[in-house]
């Protein structure tokens, strides 16, 4: 029997992970296999900054093997505010996990970090050798370091006990179920919220900075594929990024125009070119992952945007806003 306990099983991730458990065809390479279970947890089911409710929950589900993406995040404005909450939290969950799973004896734990845990001045494009090679950018080195920090445990875990632990690095993440905050949201879910109210309440559509940085979006669905591949044929302590392809990069621009066409947004649009722009371009390789994986068809970025503007528009009433 296998139990796999995913943490953050609530989130934008954990949820589309839980959507292609439960939709792709059972016993194929994404599905369900026979004699599994899937364990998605909240921080209702145990509050992972905590030692004792994190025992308790693996006392409850004994898991198998652990996807690990609970953690605290936020955007940029609240990274930079609460740096030592996100430093220390994240620590504790991802201690807590760890340390779980070793006394345990969990078969498996992959663990969630993020492309912000490369050092700010690096060679691009990013790839999985250049985590530790000098220090993150300033505005989030709380969560950046917590994250790193887990590699650096999944290394020593290995060596000490011989721990099957490992790491994935997502680029940005967007899809159904994601926090669409207006303030405190990433890129893609802020800007559906702000087109729909556009359009909603006949007042223009403006886009902070140029439009012209360039990013790799990666949706939660093919995601969620990414990481139940990475479970069942992946073995290695090493870290794997997961990604689309350097040459697939869109602009903020590409992004905003294909939001418009999904919300049907047909008022005035604009570009507030005094606002910052952020870094130009932060690519990163998923040539790793391409080697190893073999065959994978990433879904069109417009179609994926589609269906996150659907299930936005769907479920406006209940989703984070
Ligand atoms: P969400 O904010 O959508 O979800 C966070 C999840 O973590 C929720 O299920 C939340 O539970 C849970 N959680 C937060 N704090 C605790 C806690 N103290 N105890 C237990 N559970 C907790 O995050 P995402 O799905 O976007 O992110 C998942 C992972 O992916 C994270 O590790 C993140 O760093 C990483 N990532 C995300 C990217 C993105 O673009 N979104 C990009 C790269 C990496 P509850 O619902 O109960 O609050």
């Amino acid at each position: 029997m296998t139990t796999i306990l995913v943490t953050g099983g609530t989130g934008l991730v954990g949820k589309a992970i839980e959507h292609i458990i439960n939709t792709e065809p059972e016993g194929s390479r994404f599905g369900k296999k026979p004699g599994e279970t899937w364990i998605f947890a909240s921080s209702g089911d145990a509050d992972l900054r905590d030692a004792a409710q994190t025992q308790a929950l693996y006392d409850k589900y004994k898991p198998t093997h652990v996807i690990h993406l609970a953690a605290l995040v936020g955007g940029l404005f609240k990274n930079m505010k609460y740096k030592l909450t996100f430093l220390r939290e994240n620590i504790l969950i991802n201690d807590n996990i760890l340390h779980a799973s070793h006394v345990n004896q969990t078969q498996k734990v992959i663990s969630c970090l993020s492309t912000c845990v490369f050092p700010d001045k690096v060679e691009y494009p990013l790839d999985e050798d250049k985590i530790h090679g000098g220090p993150p950018h300033e505005s989030n080195f709380g969560y950046a370091h917590a994250k790193r920090m887990v590699d650096v445990q999944n290394h020593a875990y290995k060596e000490e006990f011989g721990c099957n632990f490992t790491s994935a690095i997502p680029t940005n993440v967007f899809g159904p179920y994601d926090n669409f905050d207006l303030e405190d949201s990433h890129v893609i879910p802020g800007l559906i919220h702000k087109c729909y109210l556009a359009k909603k309440n006949g007042t223009p559509f403006v886009v902070a900075g140029t439009g012209r940085p360039l990013r790799q979006f990666i949706y939660s669905y093919d995601l969620a594929k990414l990481f139940i591949w990475q479970l069942r044929e992946y073995d290695d302590v090493e870290p794997v990024i997961l990604s689309v392809g350097e040459d697939e990069e869109v602009s903020i621009k590409d992004v905003a125009n294909a939001i418009v066409n999904a919300v049907g947004f047909e008022g005035h649009y604009s570009f507030d070119t005094s606002r910052a722009d952020g870094q130009y371009r932060k690519p990163a390789s998923n040539k790793k992952l391409l080697s190893l994986i073999g065959e994978f068809e990433f879904t069109p970025f417009e179609k994926a945007l589609q269906e996150t503007v659907e299930w936005f528009v769907a479920n406006y009433d209940t989703a984070r806003t």
